[in-house]
């Protein structure tokens, strides 16, 4: 089975509160851990960015899942695609909320200042994404 890598976009719903982060990420590290996925989870108190990587089948069983999942919406997918080496071997799902930092980081690799990743390249999501990485502790 493939080792892939999928990146997706979308919005929190309207009726979540950001607290509601905390239950997301118990649920992603449970199920992630369970079955061999890593990767990580962008959030700027409006939009998400997630990278998920693991086999072909698991990380589209849990993209379907996502899609179901009405703490979000509008799903757009970024990037699917066969890998070689994961990027992010250490996170069962890192988690990176928004701070000075990663404002400095996201403008790198979008046209505005404020962040939209529907706006994004996929590459530029990617890089972002492992740039994002040297935030999360170790
Ligand atoms: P159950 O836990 O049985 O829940 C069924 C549905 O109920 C869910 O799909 C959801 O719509 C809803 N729900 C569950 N808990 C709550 C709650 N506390 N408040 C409101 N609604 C709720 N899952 C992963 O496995 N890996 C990930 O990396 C991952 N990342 C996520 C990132 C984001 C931005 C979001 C919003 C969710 C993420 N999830 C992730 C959670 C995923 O959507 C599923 O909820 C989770 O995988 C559990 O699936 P389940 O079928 O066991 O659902």
């Amino acid at each position: 089975m493939y080792l892939t890598r999928l990146i997706y976009a979308s919005t929190i719903s309207d009726n979540i509160s950001p607290s509601a982060i905390a239950d997301i990420l118990d649920s992603a590290n449970k199920h992630n851990k369970l079955n061999d996925i890593t990767g990580v989870l962008f959030f700027d108190q409006k939009y998400f960015l997630q990278c998920l990587e693991g086999s072909r089948f698991q990380v589209n069983e849990t993209y379907n899942r996502l899609l179901q999942d009405n703490r979000h919406s509008d799903l757009v997918l970024l990037e699917f695609k066969d890998i070689s080496v994961r990027a992010f071997p250490d996170w069962t799902m890192g988690f990176i909320p928004e701070s000075v930092l990663s404002k400095a980081i996201h403008l790198k690799f979008s046209p505005r200042k404020n962040f939209n990743p529907y706006n994004l390249r996929s590459d530029s999501a990617y890089q972002m994404l492992l740039e994002l990485k040297e935030l999360l502790p170790e």
